[in-house]
């Protein structure tokens, strides 16, 4: 099991498991050995294992039948799915404030179904982000050398600071765009500060003072969170 492990002056363990995926994150007071923090985790396995098995409790819910009537997100808002057999070229759309079309050929699966909502999703998410990163660009002083969108399990997005490529969760689109807005600022912040030190922090603080409400809209699902004195 892969543990994020962070260094800090800090006198309590805090351990953490985060949606999405279950990653698991641990902050250490610098004195504290490497086998003391194994030590740390281990003890706390059990726990660690039931977080996860809620998230991914929740990931299964999110595995959709894609027919008539299910609830799925765009944007952070609610829409019921209508499922319209058609010859037409497949496609989805917004139909009105409650209601998101998905035009399919007649008999199609449940796999081809849900992969014409995710084309969607995709182009959506991709003219979202580009007006994104061009507005914030600037504001940071950064460039993007080249940025993406993929499925990721545990991640809402990443930067490689070393080449400037920026990806980001194709998730993203079904969240408020206030949350996308704050995960593609961290991403451009990454670019001047590789580490979520507290440099990183007050870069985030000067460009976006509300960075942490949006960051916990994100992760509404409790953030399993346990600490411990030392
Ligand atoms: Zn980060």
């Amino acid at each position: 099991m892969p543990v994020d492990v962070v260094r800090k002056d800090i006198k309590n363990v805090h351990l953490a498991v985060y949606p999405p995926g279950g990653r698991v994150r641990i902050a250490a007071p610098r004195r504290l050995s490497d086998d003391a923090i194994r030590l740390a985790v281990v003890t706390r396995l059990g726990w660690i294992r039931r977080q996860q098995l809620v998230y991914a409790g929740q990931e299964r819910q999110s595995e959709r039948e894609m027919v008539s009537g299910e609830s799925h997100f765009v944007q952070g808002r609610r829409y019921r799915l209508r499922v319209i057999e058609s010859e037409e070229k497949p496609h989805a759309r917004i139909r009105s404030t409650r209601t998101l079309d998905l035009v399919v050929s007649p008999g199609s699966s449940r796999k081809v179904r849900a992969s014409v909502l995710d084309r969607w999703y995709r182009a959506r998410l991709r003219e979202e982000a580009q007006t994104l990163i061009e507005k914030w660009q600037p504001i940071v002083g950064v460039r993007v050398a080249r940025w993406g969108i993929r499925k990721m399990r545990t991640r809402w997005g990443s930067c490689h600071e070393s080449n400037g490529h920026i990806l980001l969760n194709l998730e993203l689109a079904k969240k408020d765009r206030d949350c996308l807005e704050y995960i593609v600022v961290h991403e451009l912040v990454h670019l001047l500060e590789r580490e979520h030190n507290d440099r990183f922090r007050a870069l985030m603080d000067r460009f976006m003072p509300a960075w942490r409400s949006h960051r916990d809209k994100l992760n509404k699902a409790p953030l399993a969170n346990e600490h411990w004195q030392y």
